[in-house]
């Protein structure tokens, strides 16, 4: 099934006009007015969602037919499957809209239901065409519950208003999340996950050409041991920072993993060799002190691997050859850039 982002751009008055279509139908198929139905059927009546409407109308065409698990069912495919975020928050708040919306609905419903009675009872006594006292009772008591259902509709046009509200809300905290589960927590320059879309994007791009430069910090397993973790948790601060400085619509920095850092360079190997070579130098141009101190206590180096794609190569096969000549400044003395193909 396609599932596509399902809007809700009503003002007030088109939205009571949904309510309107969307409850007679409902009652009609006995369809009970839960907040997973009316949003169904909402939806149906907006006609924006051939798929929802064409499954609603087959699972539910006509009266006695009404199964919960169904409902339940397509309420998940339509609006859950493909917006279920992750984050606990989010998740509660989804079912505080839901529980709103119940209890919007549920209120609206019941008035309307009360006012169908009403409406009846007024039929039947002008059917029955009796004295007047009775038929001037029976329209004032229709106008009492006609401004009932009027003030019932106010309430619900209110709830969903602010059950909008925290969907906006919501629709914020998602991209937040969605930004965040993209970025590394200590350099705040973009993670794996992001490095790996950026590398299929910029491979799939044939009119530029793709390098990519492989980072590792020297003997950095020593620095820990040497400076402490923190000391080593800095330093990555800062080398993030660094590469985060060369940044453009060219170039994509990413913490690849641990000491490890990745550099996408959407030019000519010689712009990113030269890249490659002002990062080295900026690296081990830093000079570690201690906290609230003026004393040098060392100096961090990095060692460069640099690849240029070959024309279909896949990700993989590119990071593999940037790591062979990785592997190669490392073997050639460390705090030095390697192309792939390029003797040591
Ligand atoms: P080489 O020059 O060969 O790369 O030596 P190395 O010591 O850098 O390489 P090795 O792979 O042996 O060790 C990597 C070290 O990086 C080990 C690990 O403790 C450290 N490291 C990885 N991630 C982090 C981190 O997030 N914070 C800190 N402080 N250290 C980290
Ligand atoms: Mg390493
Ligand atoms: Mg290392």
């Amino acid at each position: 099934m396609t599932v596509k982002k399902i809007e809700f751009p009503e003002d007030l008055s088109a939205s009571s006009e949904y309510l309107r279509m969307a409850v007679p139908l409902m009652i009609q198929r006995q369809i009970p007015p839960t907040p997973h139905n009316y949003a169904l059927w909402y939806v149906h009546v907006q006609n924006q969602h051939p798929e929802l409407s064409e499954a609603l109308l087959e699972q539910f065409p006509g009266p006695g037919l009404y199964d919960h698990e169904k409902s339940e069912w397509l309420f998940f495919e339509f609006f859950i499957r493909n917006y279920l975020p992750n984050s606990p928050d989010i998740q509660n708040l989804l079912v505080n809209i839901v529980a709103q919306l119940a209890q919007a609905v549920s209120k609206n419903v019941k008035g309307t239901q009360k006012y169908g009675e009403t409406l009846k009872e007024a039929m039947d006594v002008f059917d029955m065409a009796v004295d007047s006292d009775r038929i001037r009772d029976a329209l004032t008591q229709l106008l009492a519950d006609t401004t009932t259902v009027e003030n019932l509709n106010q309430e619900f046009q209110v709830e969903l208003q602010s059950a909008r509200i925290e969907v906006e809300h919501l629709r914020k905290e998602l991209e937040e999340s969605q930004r965040s589960a993209r970025i590394d927590s200590l350099t705040r320059i973009a993670n794996r996950r992001a490095f790996d879309d950026a590398l299929d994007q910029s491979l799939s791009m044939t009119d530029e050409p793709t390098c990519l430069l492989l980072l590792d910090l020297d003997h950095f397993k020593q620095c820990n041991d040497t400076y402490g973790h923190q000391m080593g948790d800095r330093i990555l601060e800062i080398v993030g920072g660094i590469l985060a400085g060369f940044q453009t619509e060219t170039v994509f920095v990413a913490r690849y993993g641990g000491e490890e850092f990745a550099v996408i360079v959407n030019d000519r190997a010689a712009v990113a060799r030269a890249l490659a070579e002002t990062l080295r130098q900026k690296v081990s141009a830093l000079r570690l002190k201690r906290k609230n101190s003026t004393e040098v206590i060392g100096s961090v180096t990095v060692s460069i691997g640099l690849a240029q794609a070959r024309e279909g190569e896949t990700a993989q096969k590119l990071v593999e050859r940037a790591d062979v000549a990785l592997y190669r400044a490392k073997h050639n003395g460390r705090n030095c850039v390697i192309t792939w193909g390029e003797s040591a």
